[in-house]
């Protein structure tokens, strides 16, 4: 279920128990179920829509409903703050400072979105007047380097990879080396993803955080893959210490549940979001106006 569509399904729900000539604990479950089948078509965390669940009937109190008091704004208020809940796992990211070396380490499943991410993420701060460079560690993947090295080239942004070398530690050192040389204060470290959970995959980048010593990890996930979102973040988290999510490709069919799903799993914020393919597709990302539109 599209984000557009879960808004729809839970006014829709809410509305049909406001109908109801008496709203008793049958008429409430009702819509908490309706609501509950939902959030888990949005490919929100079985475990997380239970939990939900149980909150929101916690918190909503049947006398007050029963006393005439607006039913809909009650529950719709009670999903709205159990929802922002979710998403916001209460300690901010690391923020880099404008002007301060900073090493930011992006890691995710090939075909994540990880490098365009990158890029974007770059370019947005290149906008604001910062100076941020794009090391490409991935030497797994044949092309990546020639990837990150024409999206970096489009906007204007020094990057470092090579075509011989096989070891993406050797090249990730010496590209944030050189670039805190060059008094780039943005050193963006792109690695190689896989296709799946492999051990290999979380070894390498183990290393290369281990060498690279990044203030901030970023990971990468692809909002349509569904109710995998939870496991796949947590498995990134258990090897690195992923500190903030960047979910893409929220265009088009995208789910929102994955969303929520790895924040719960990562227990780190999501700060972006990827809108599109192109560079400047890609928002902030903030919790309540997200909700709200999502809650429609
Ligand atoms: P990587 O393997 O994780 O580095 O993934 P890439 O950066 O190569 O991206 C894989 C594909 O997803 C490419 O075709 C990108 O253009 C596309 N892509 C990345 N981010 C987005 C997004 O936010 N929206 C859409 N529609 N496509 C995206």
């Amino acid at each position: 279920m599209v984000l557009a569509q879960l808004g729809g399904s839970i006014s829709r729900a809410i509305q049909q128990m406001s109908n109801a000539t008496i709203i008793d604990e049958k008429v409430l479950n009702e819509c908490l179920n309706e609501i509950t089948r939902a959030l888990l078509q949005s490919d929100i965390q079985f475990k997380l829509v239970r939990d939900m669940q149980t909150n929101i009937k916690k918190i909503v109190n049947l006398e007050d409903l029963a006393a005439g008091h607006n039913k809909r704004k009650i529950i719709q208020q009670a999903i709205f703050n159990e929802l922002c809940k979710i998403l916001d796992p209460g300690k901010p990211a690391f923020t880099p400072k404008k002007g301060k070396t900073s090493v930011v380490m992006f890691v995710g499943l090939q075909g994540s979105g990880k490098t365009t991410t990158c890029t974007k993420y770059a370019y947005y701060h290149q906008k604001k007047g910062w100076k941020p460079a794009l090391v490409c560690a991935d030497t797994f993947r044949a092309g990546a380097f020639d990837q990150l090295k024409q999206n970096a080239t489009k906007a204007k942004i020094p990057f470092y990879g090579s075509y011989m070398e096989s070891d993406p530690v050797k090249i990730a050192v010496e590209g944030v080396e050189r670039f805190k040389k060059e008094n780039c204060d943005l050193i963006i470290v792109d690695t190689s993803g896989r296709h799946k959970q492999e051990a290999a995959l979380f070894e390498e980048m183990r290393q290369v955080s281990e060498a690279t010593k990044p203030d901030l990890v970023i990971f990468v996930m692809d909002s349509s893959i569904g109710q995998a979102a939870f496991d796949q973040a947590q498995a990134f988290k258990q090897s690195v210490a992923v500190g903030a999510v960047i979910v893409t490709k929220m265009d088009g069919h995208a789910k929102g549940g994955g969303a929520l799903s790895a924040v719960a799993a990562t227990k780190s914020p999501v700060i972006f979001i990827g809108t599109g393919e192109h560079m400047d597709e890609f928002e902030v990302f903030d919790v309540k106006p997200f909700v709200s539109r999502l809650l429609g």
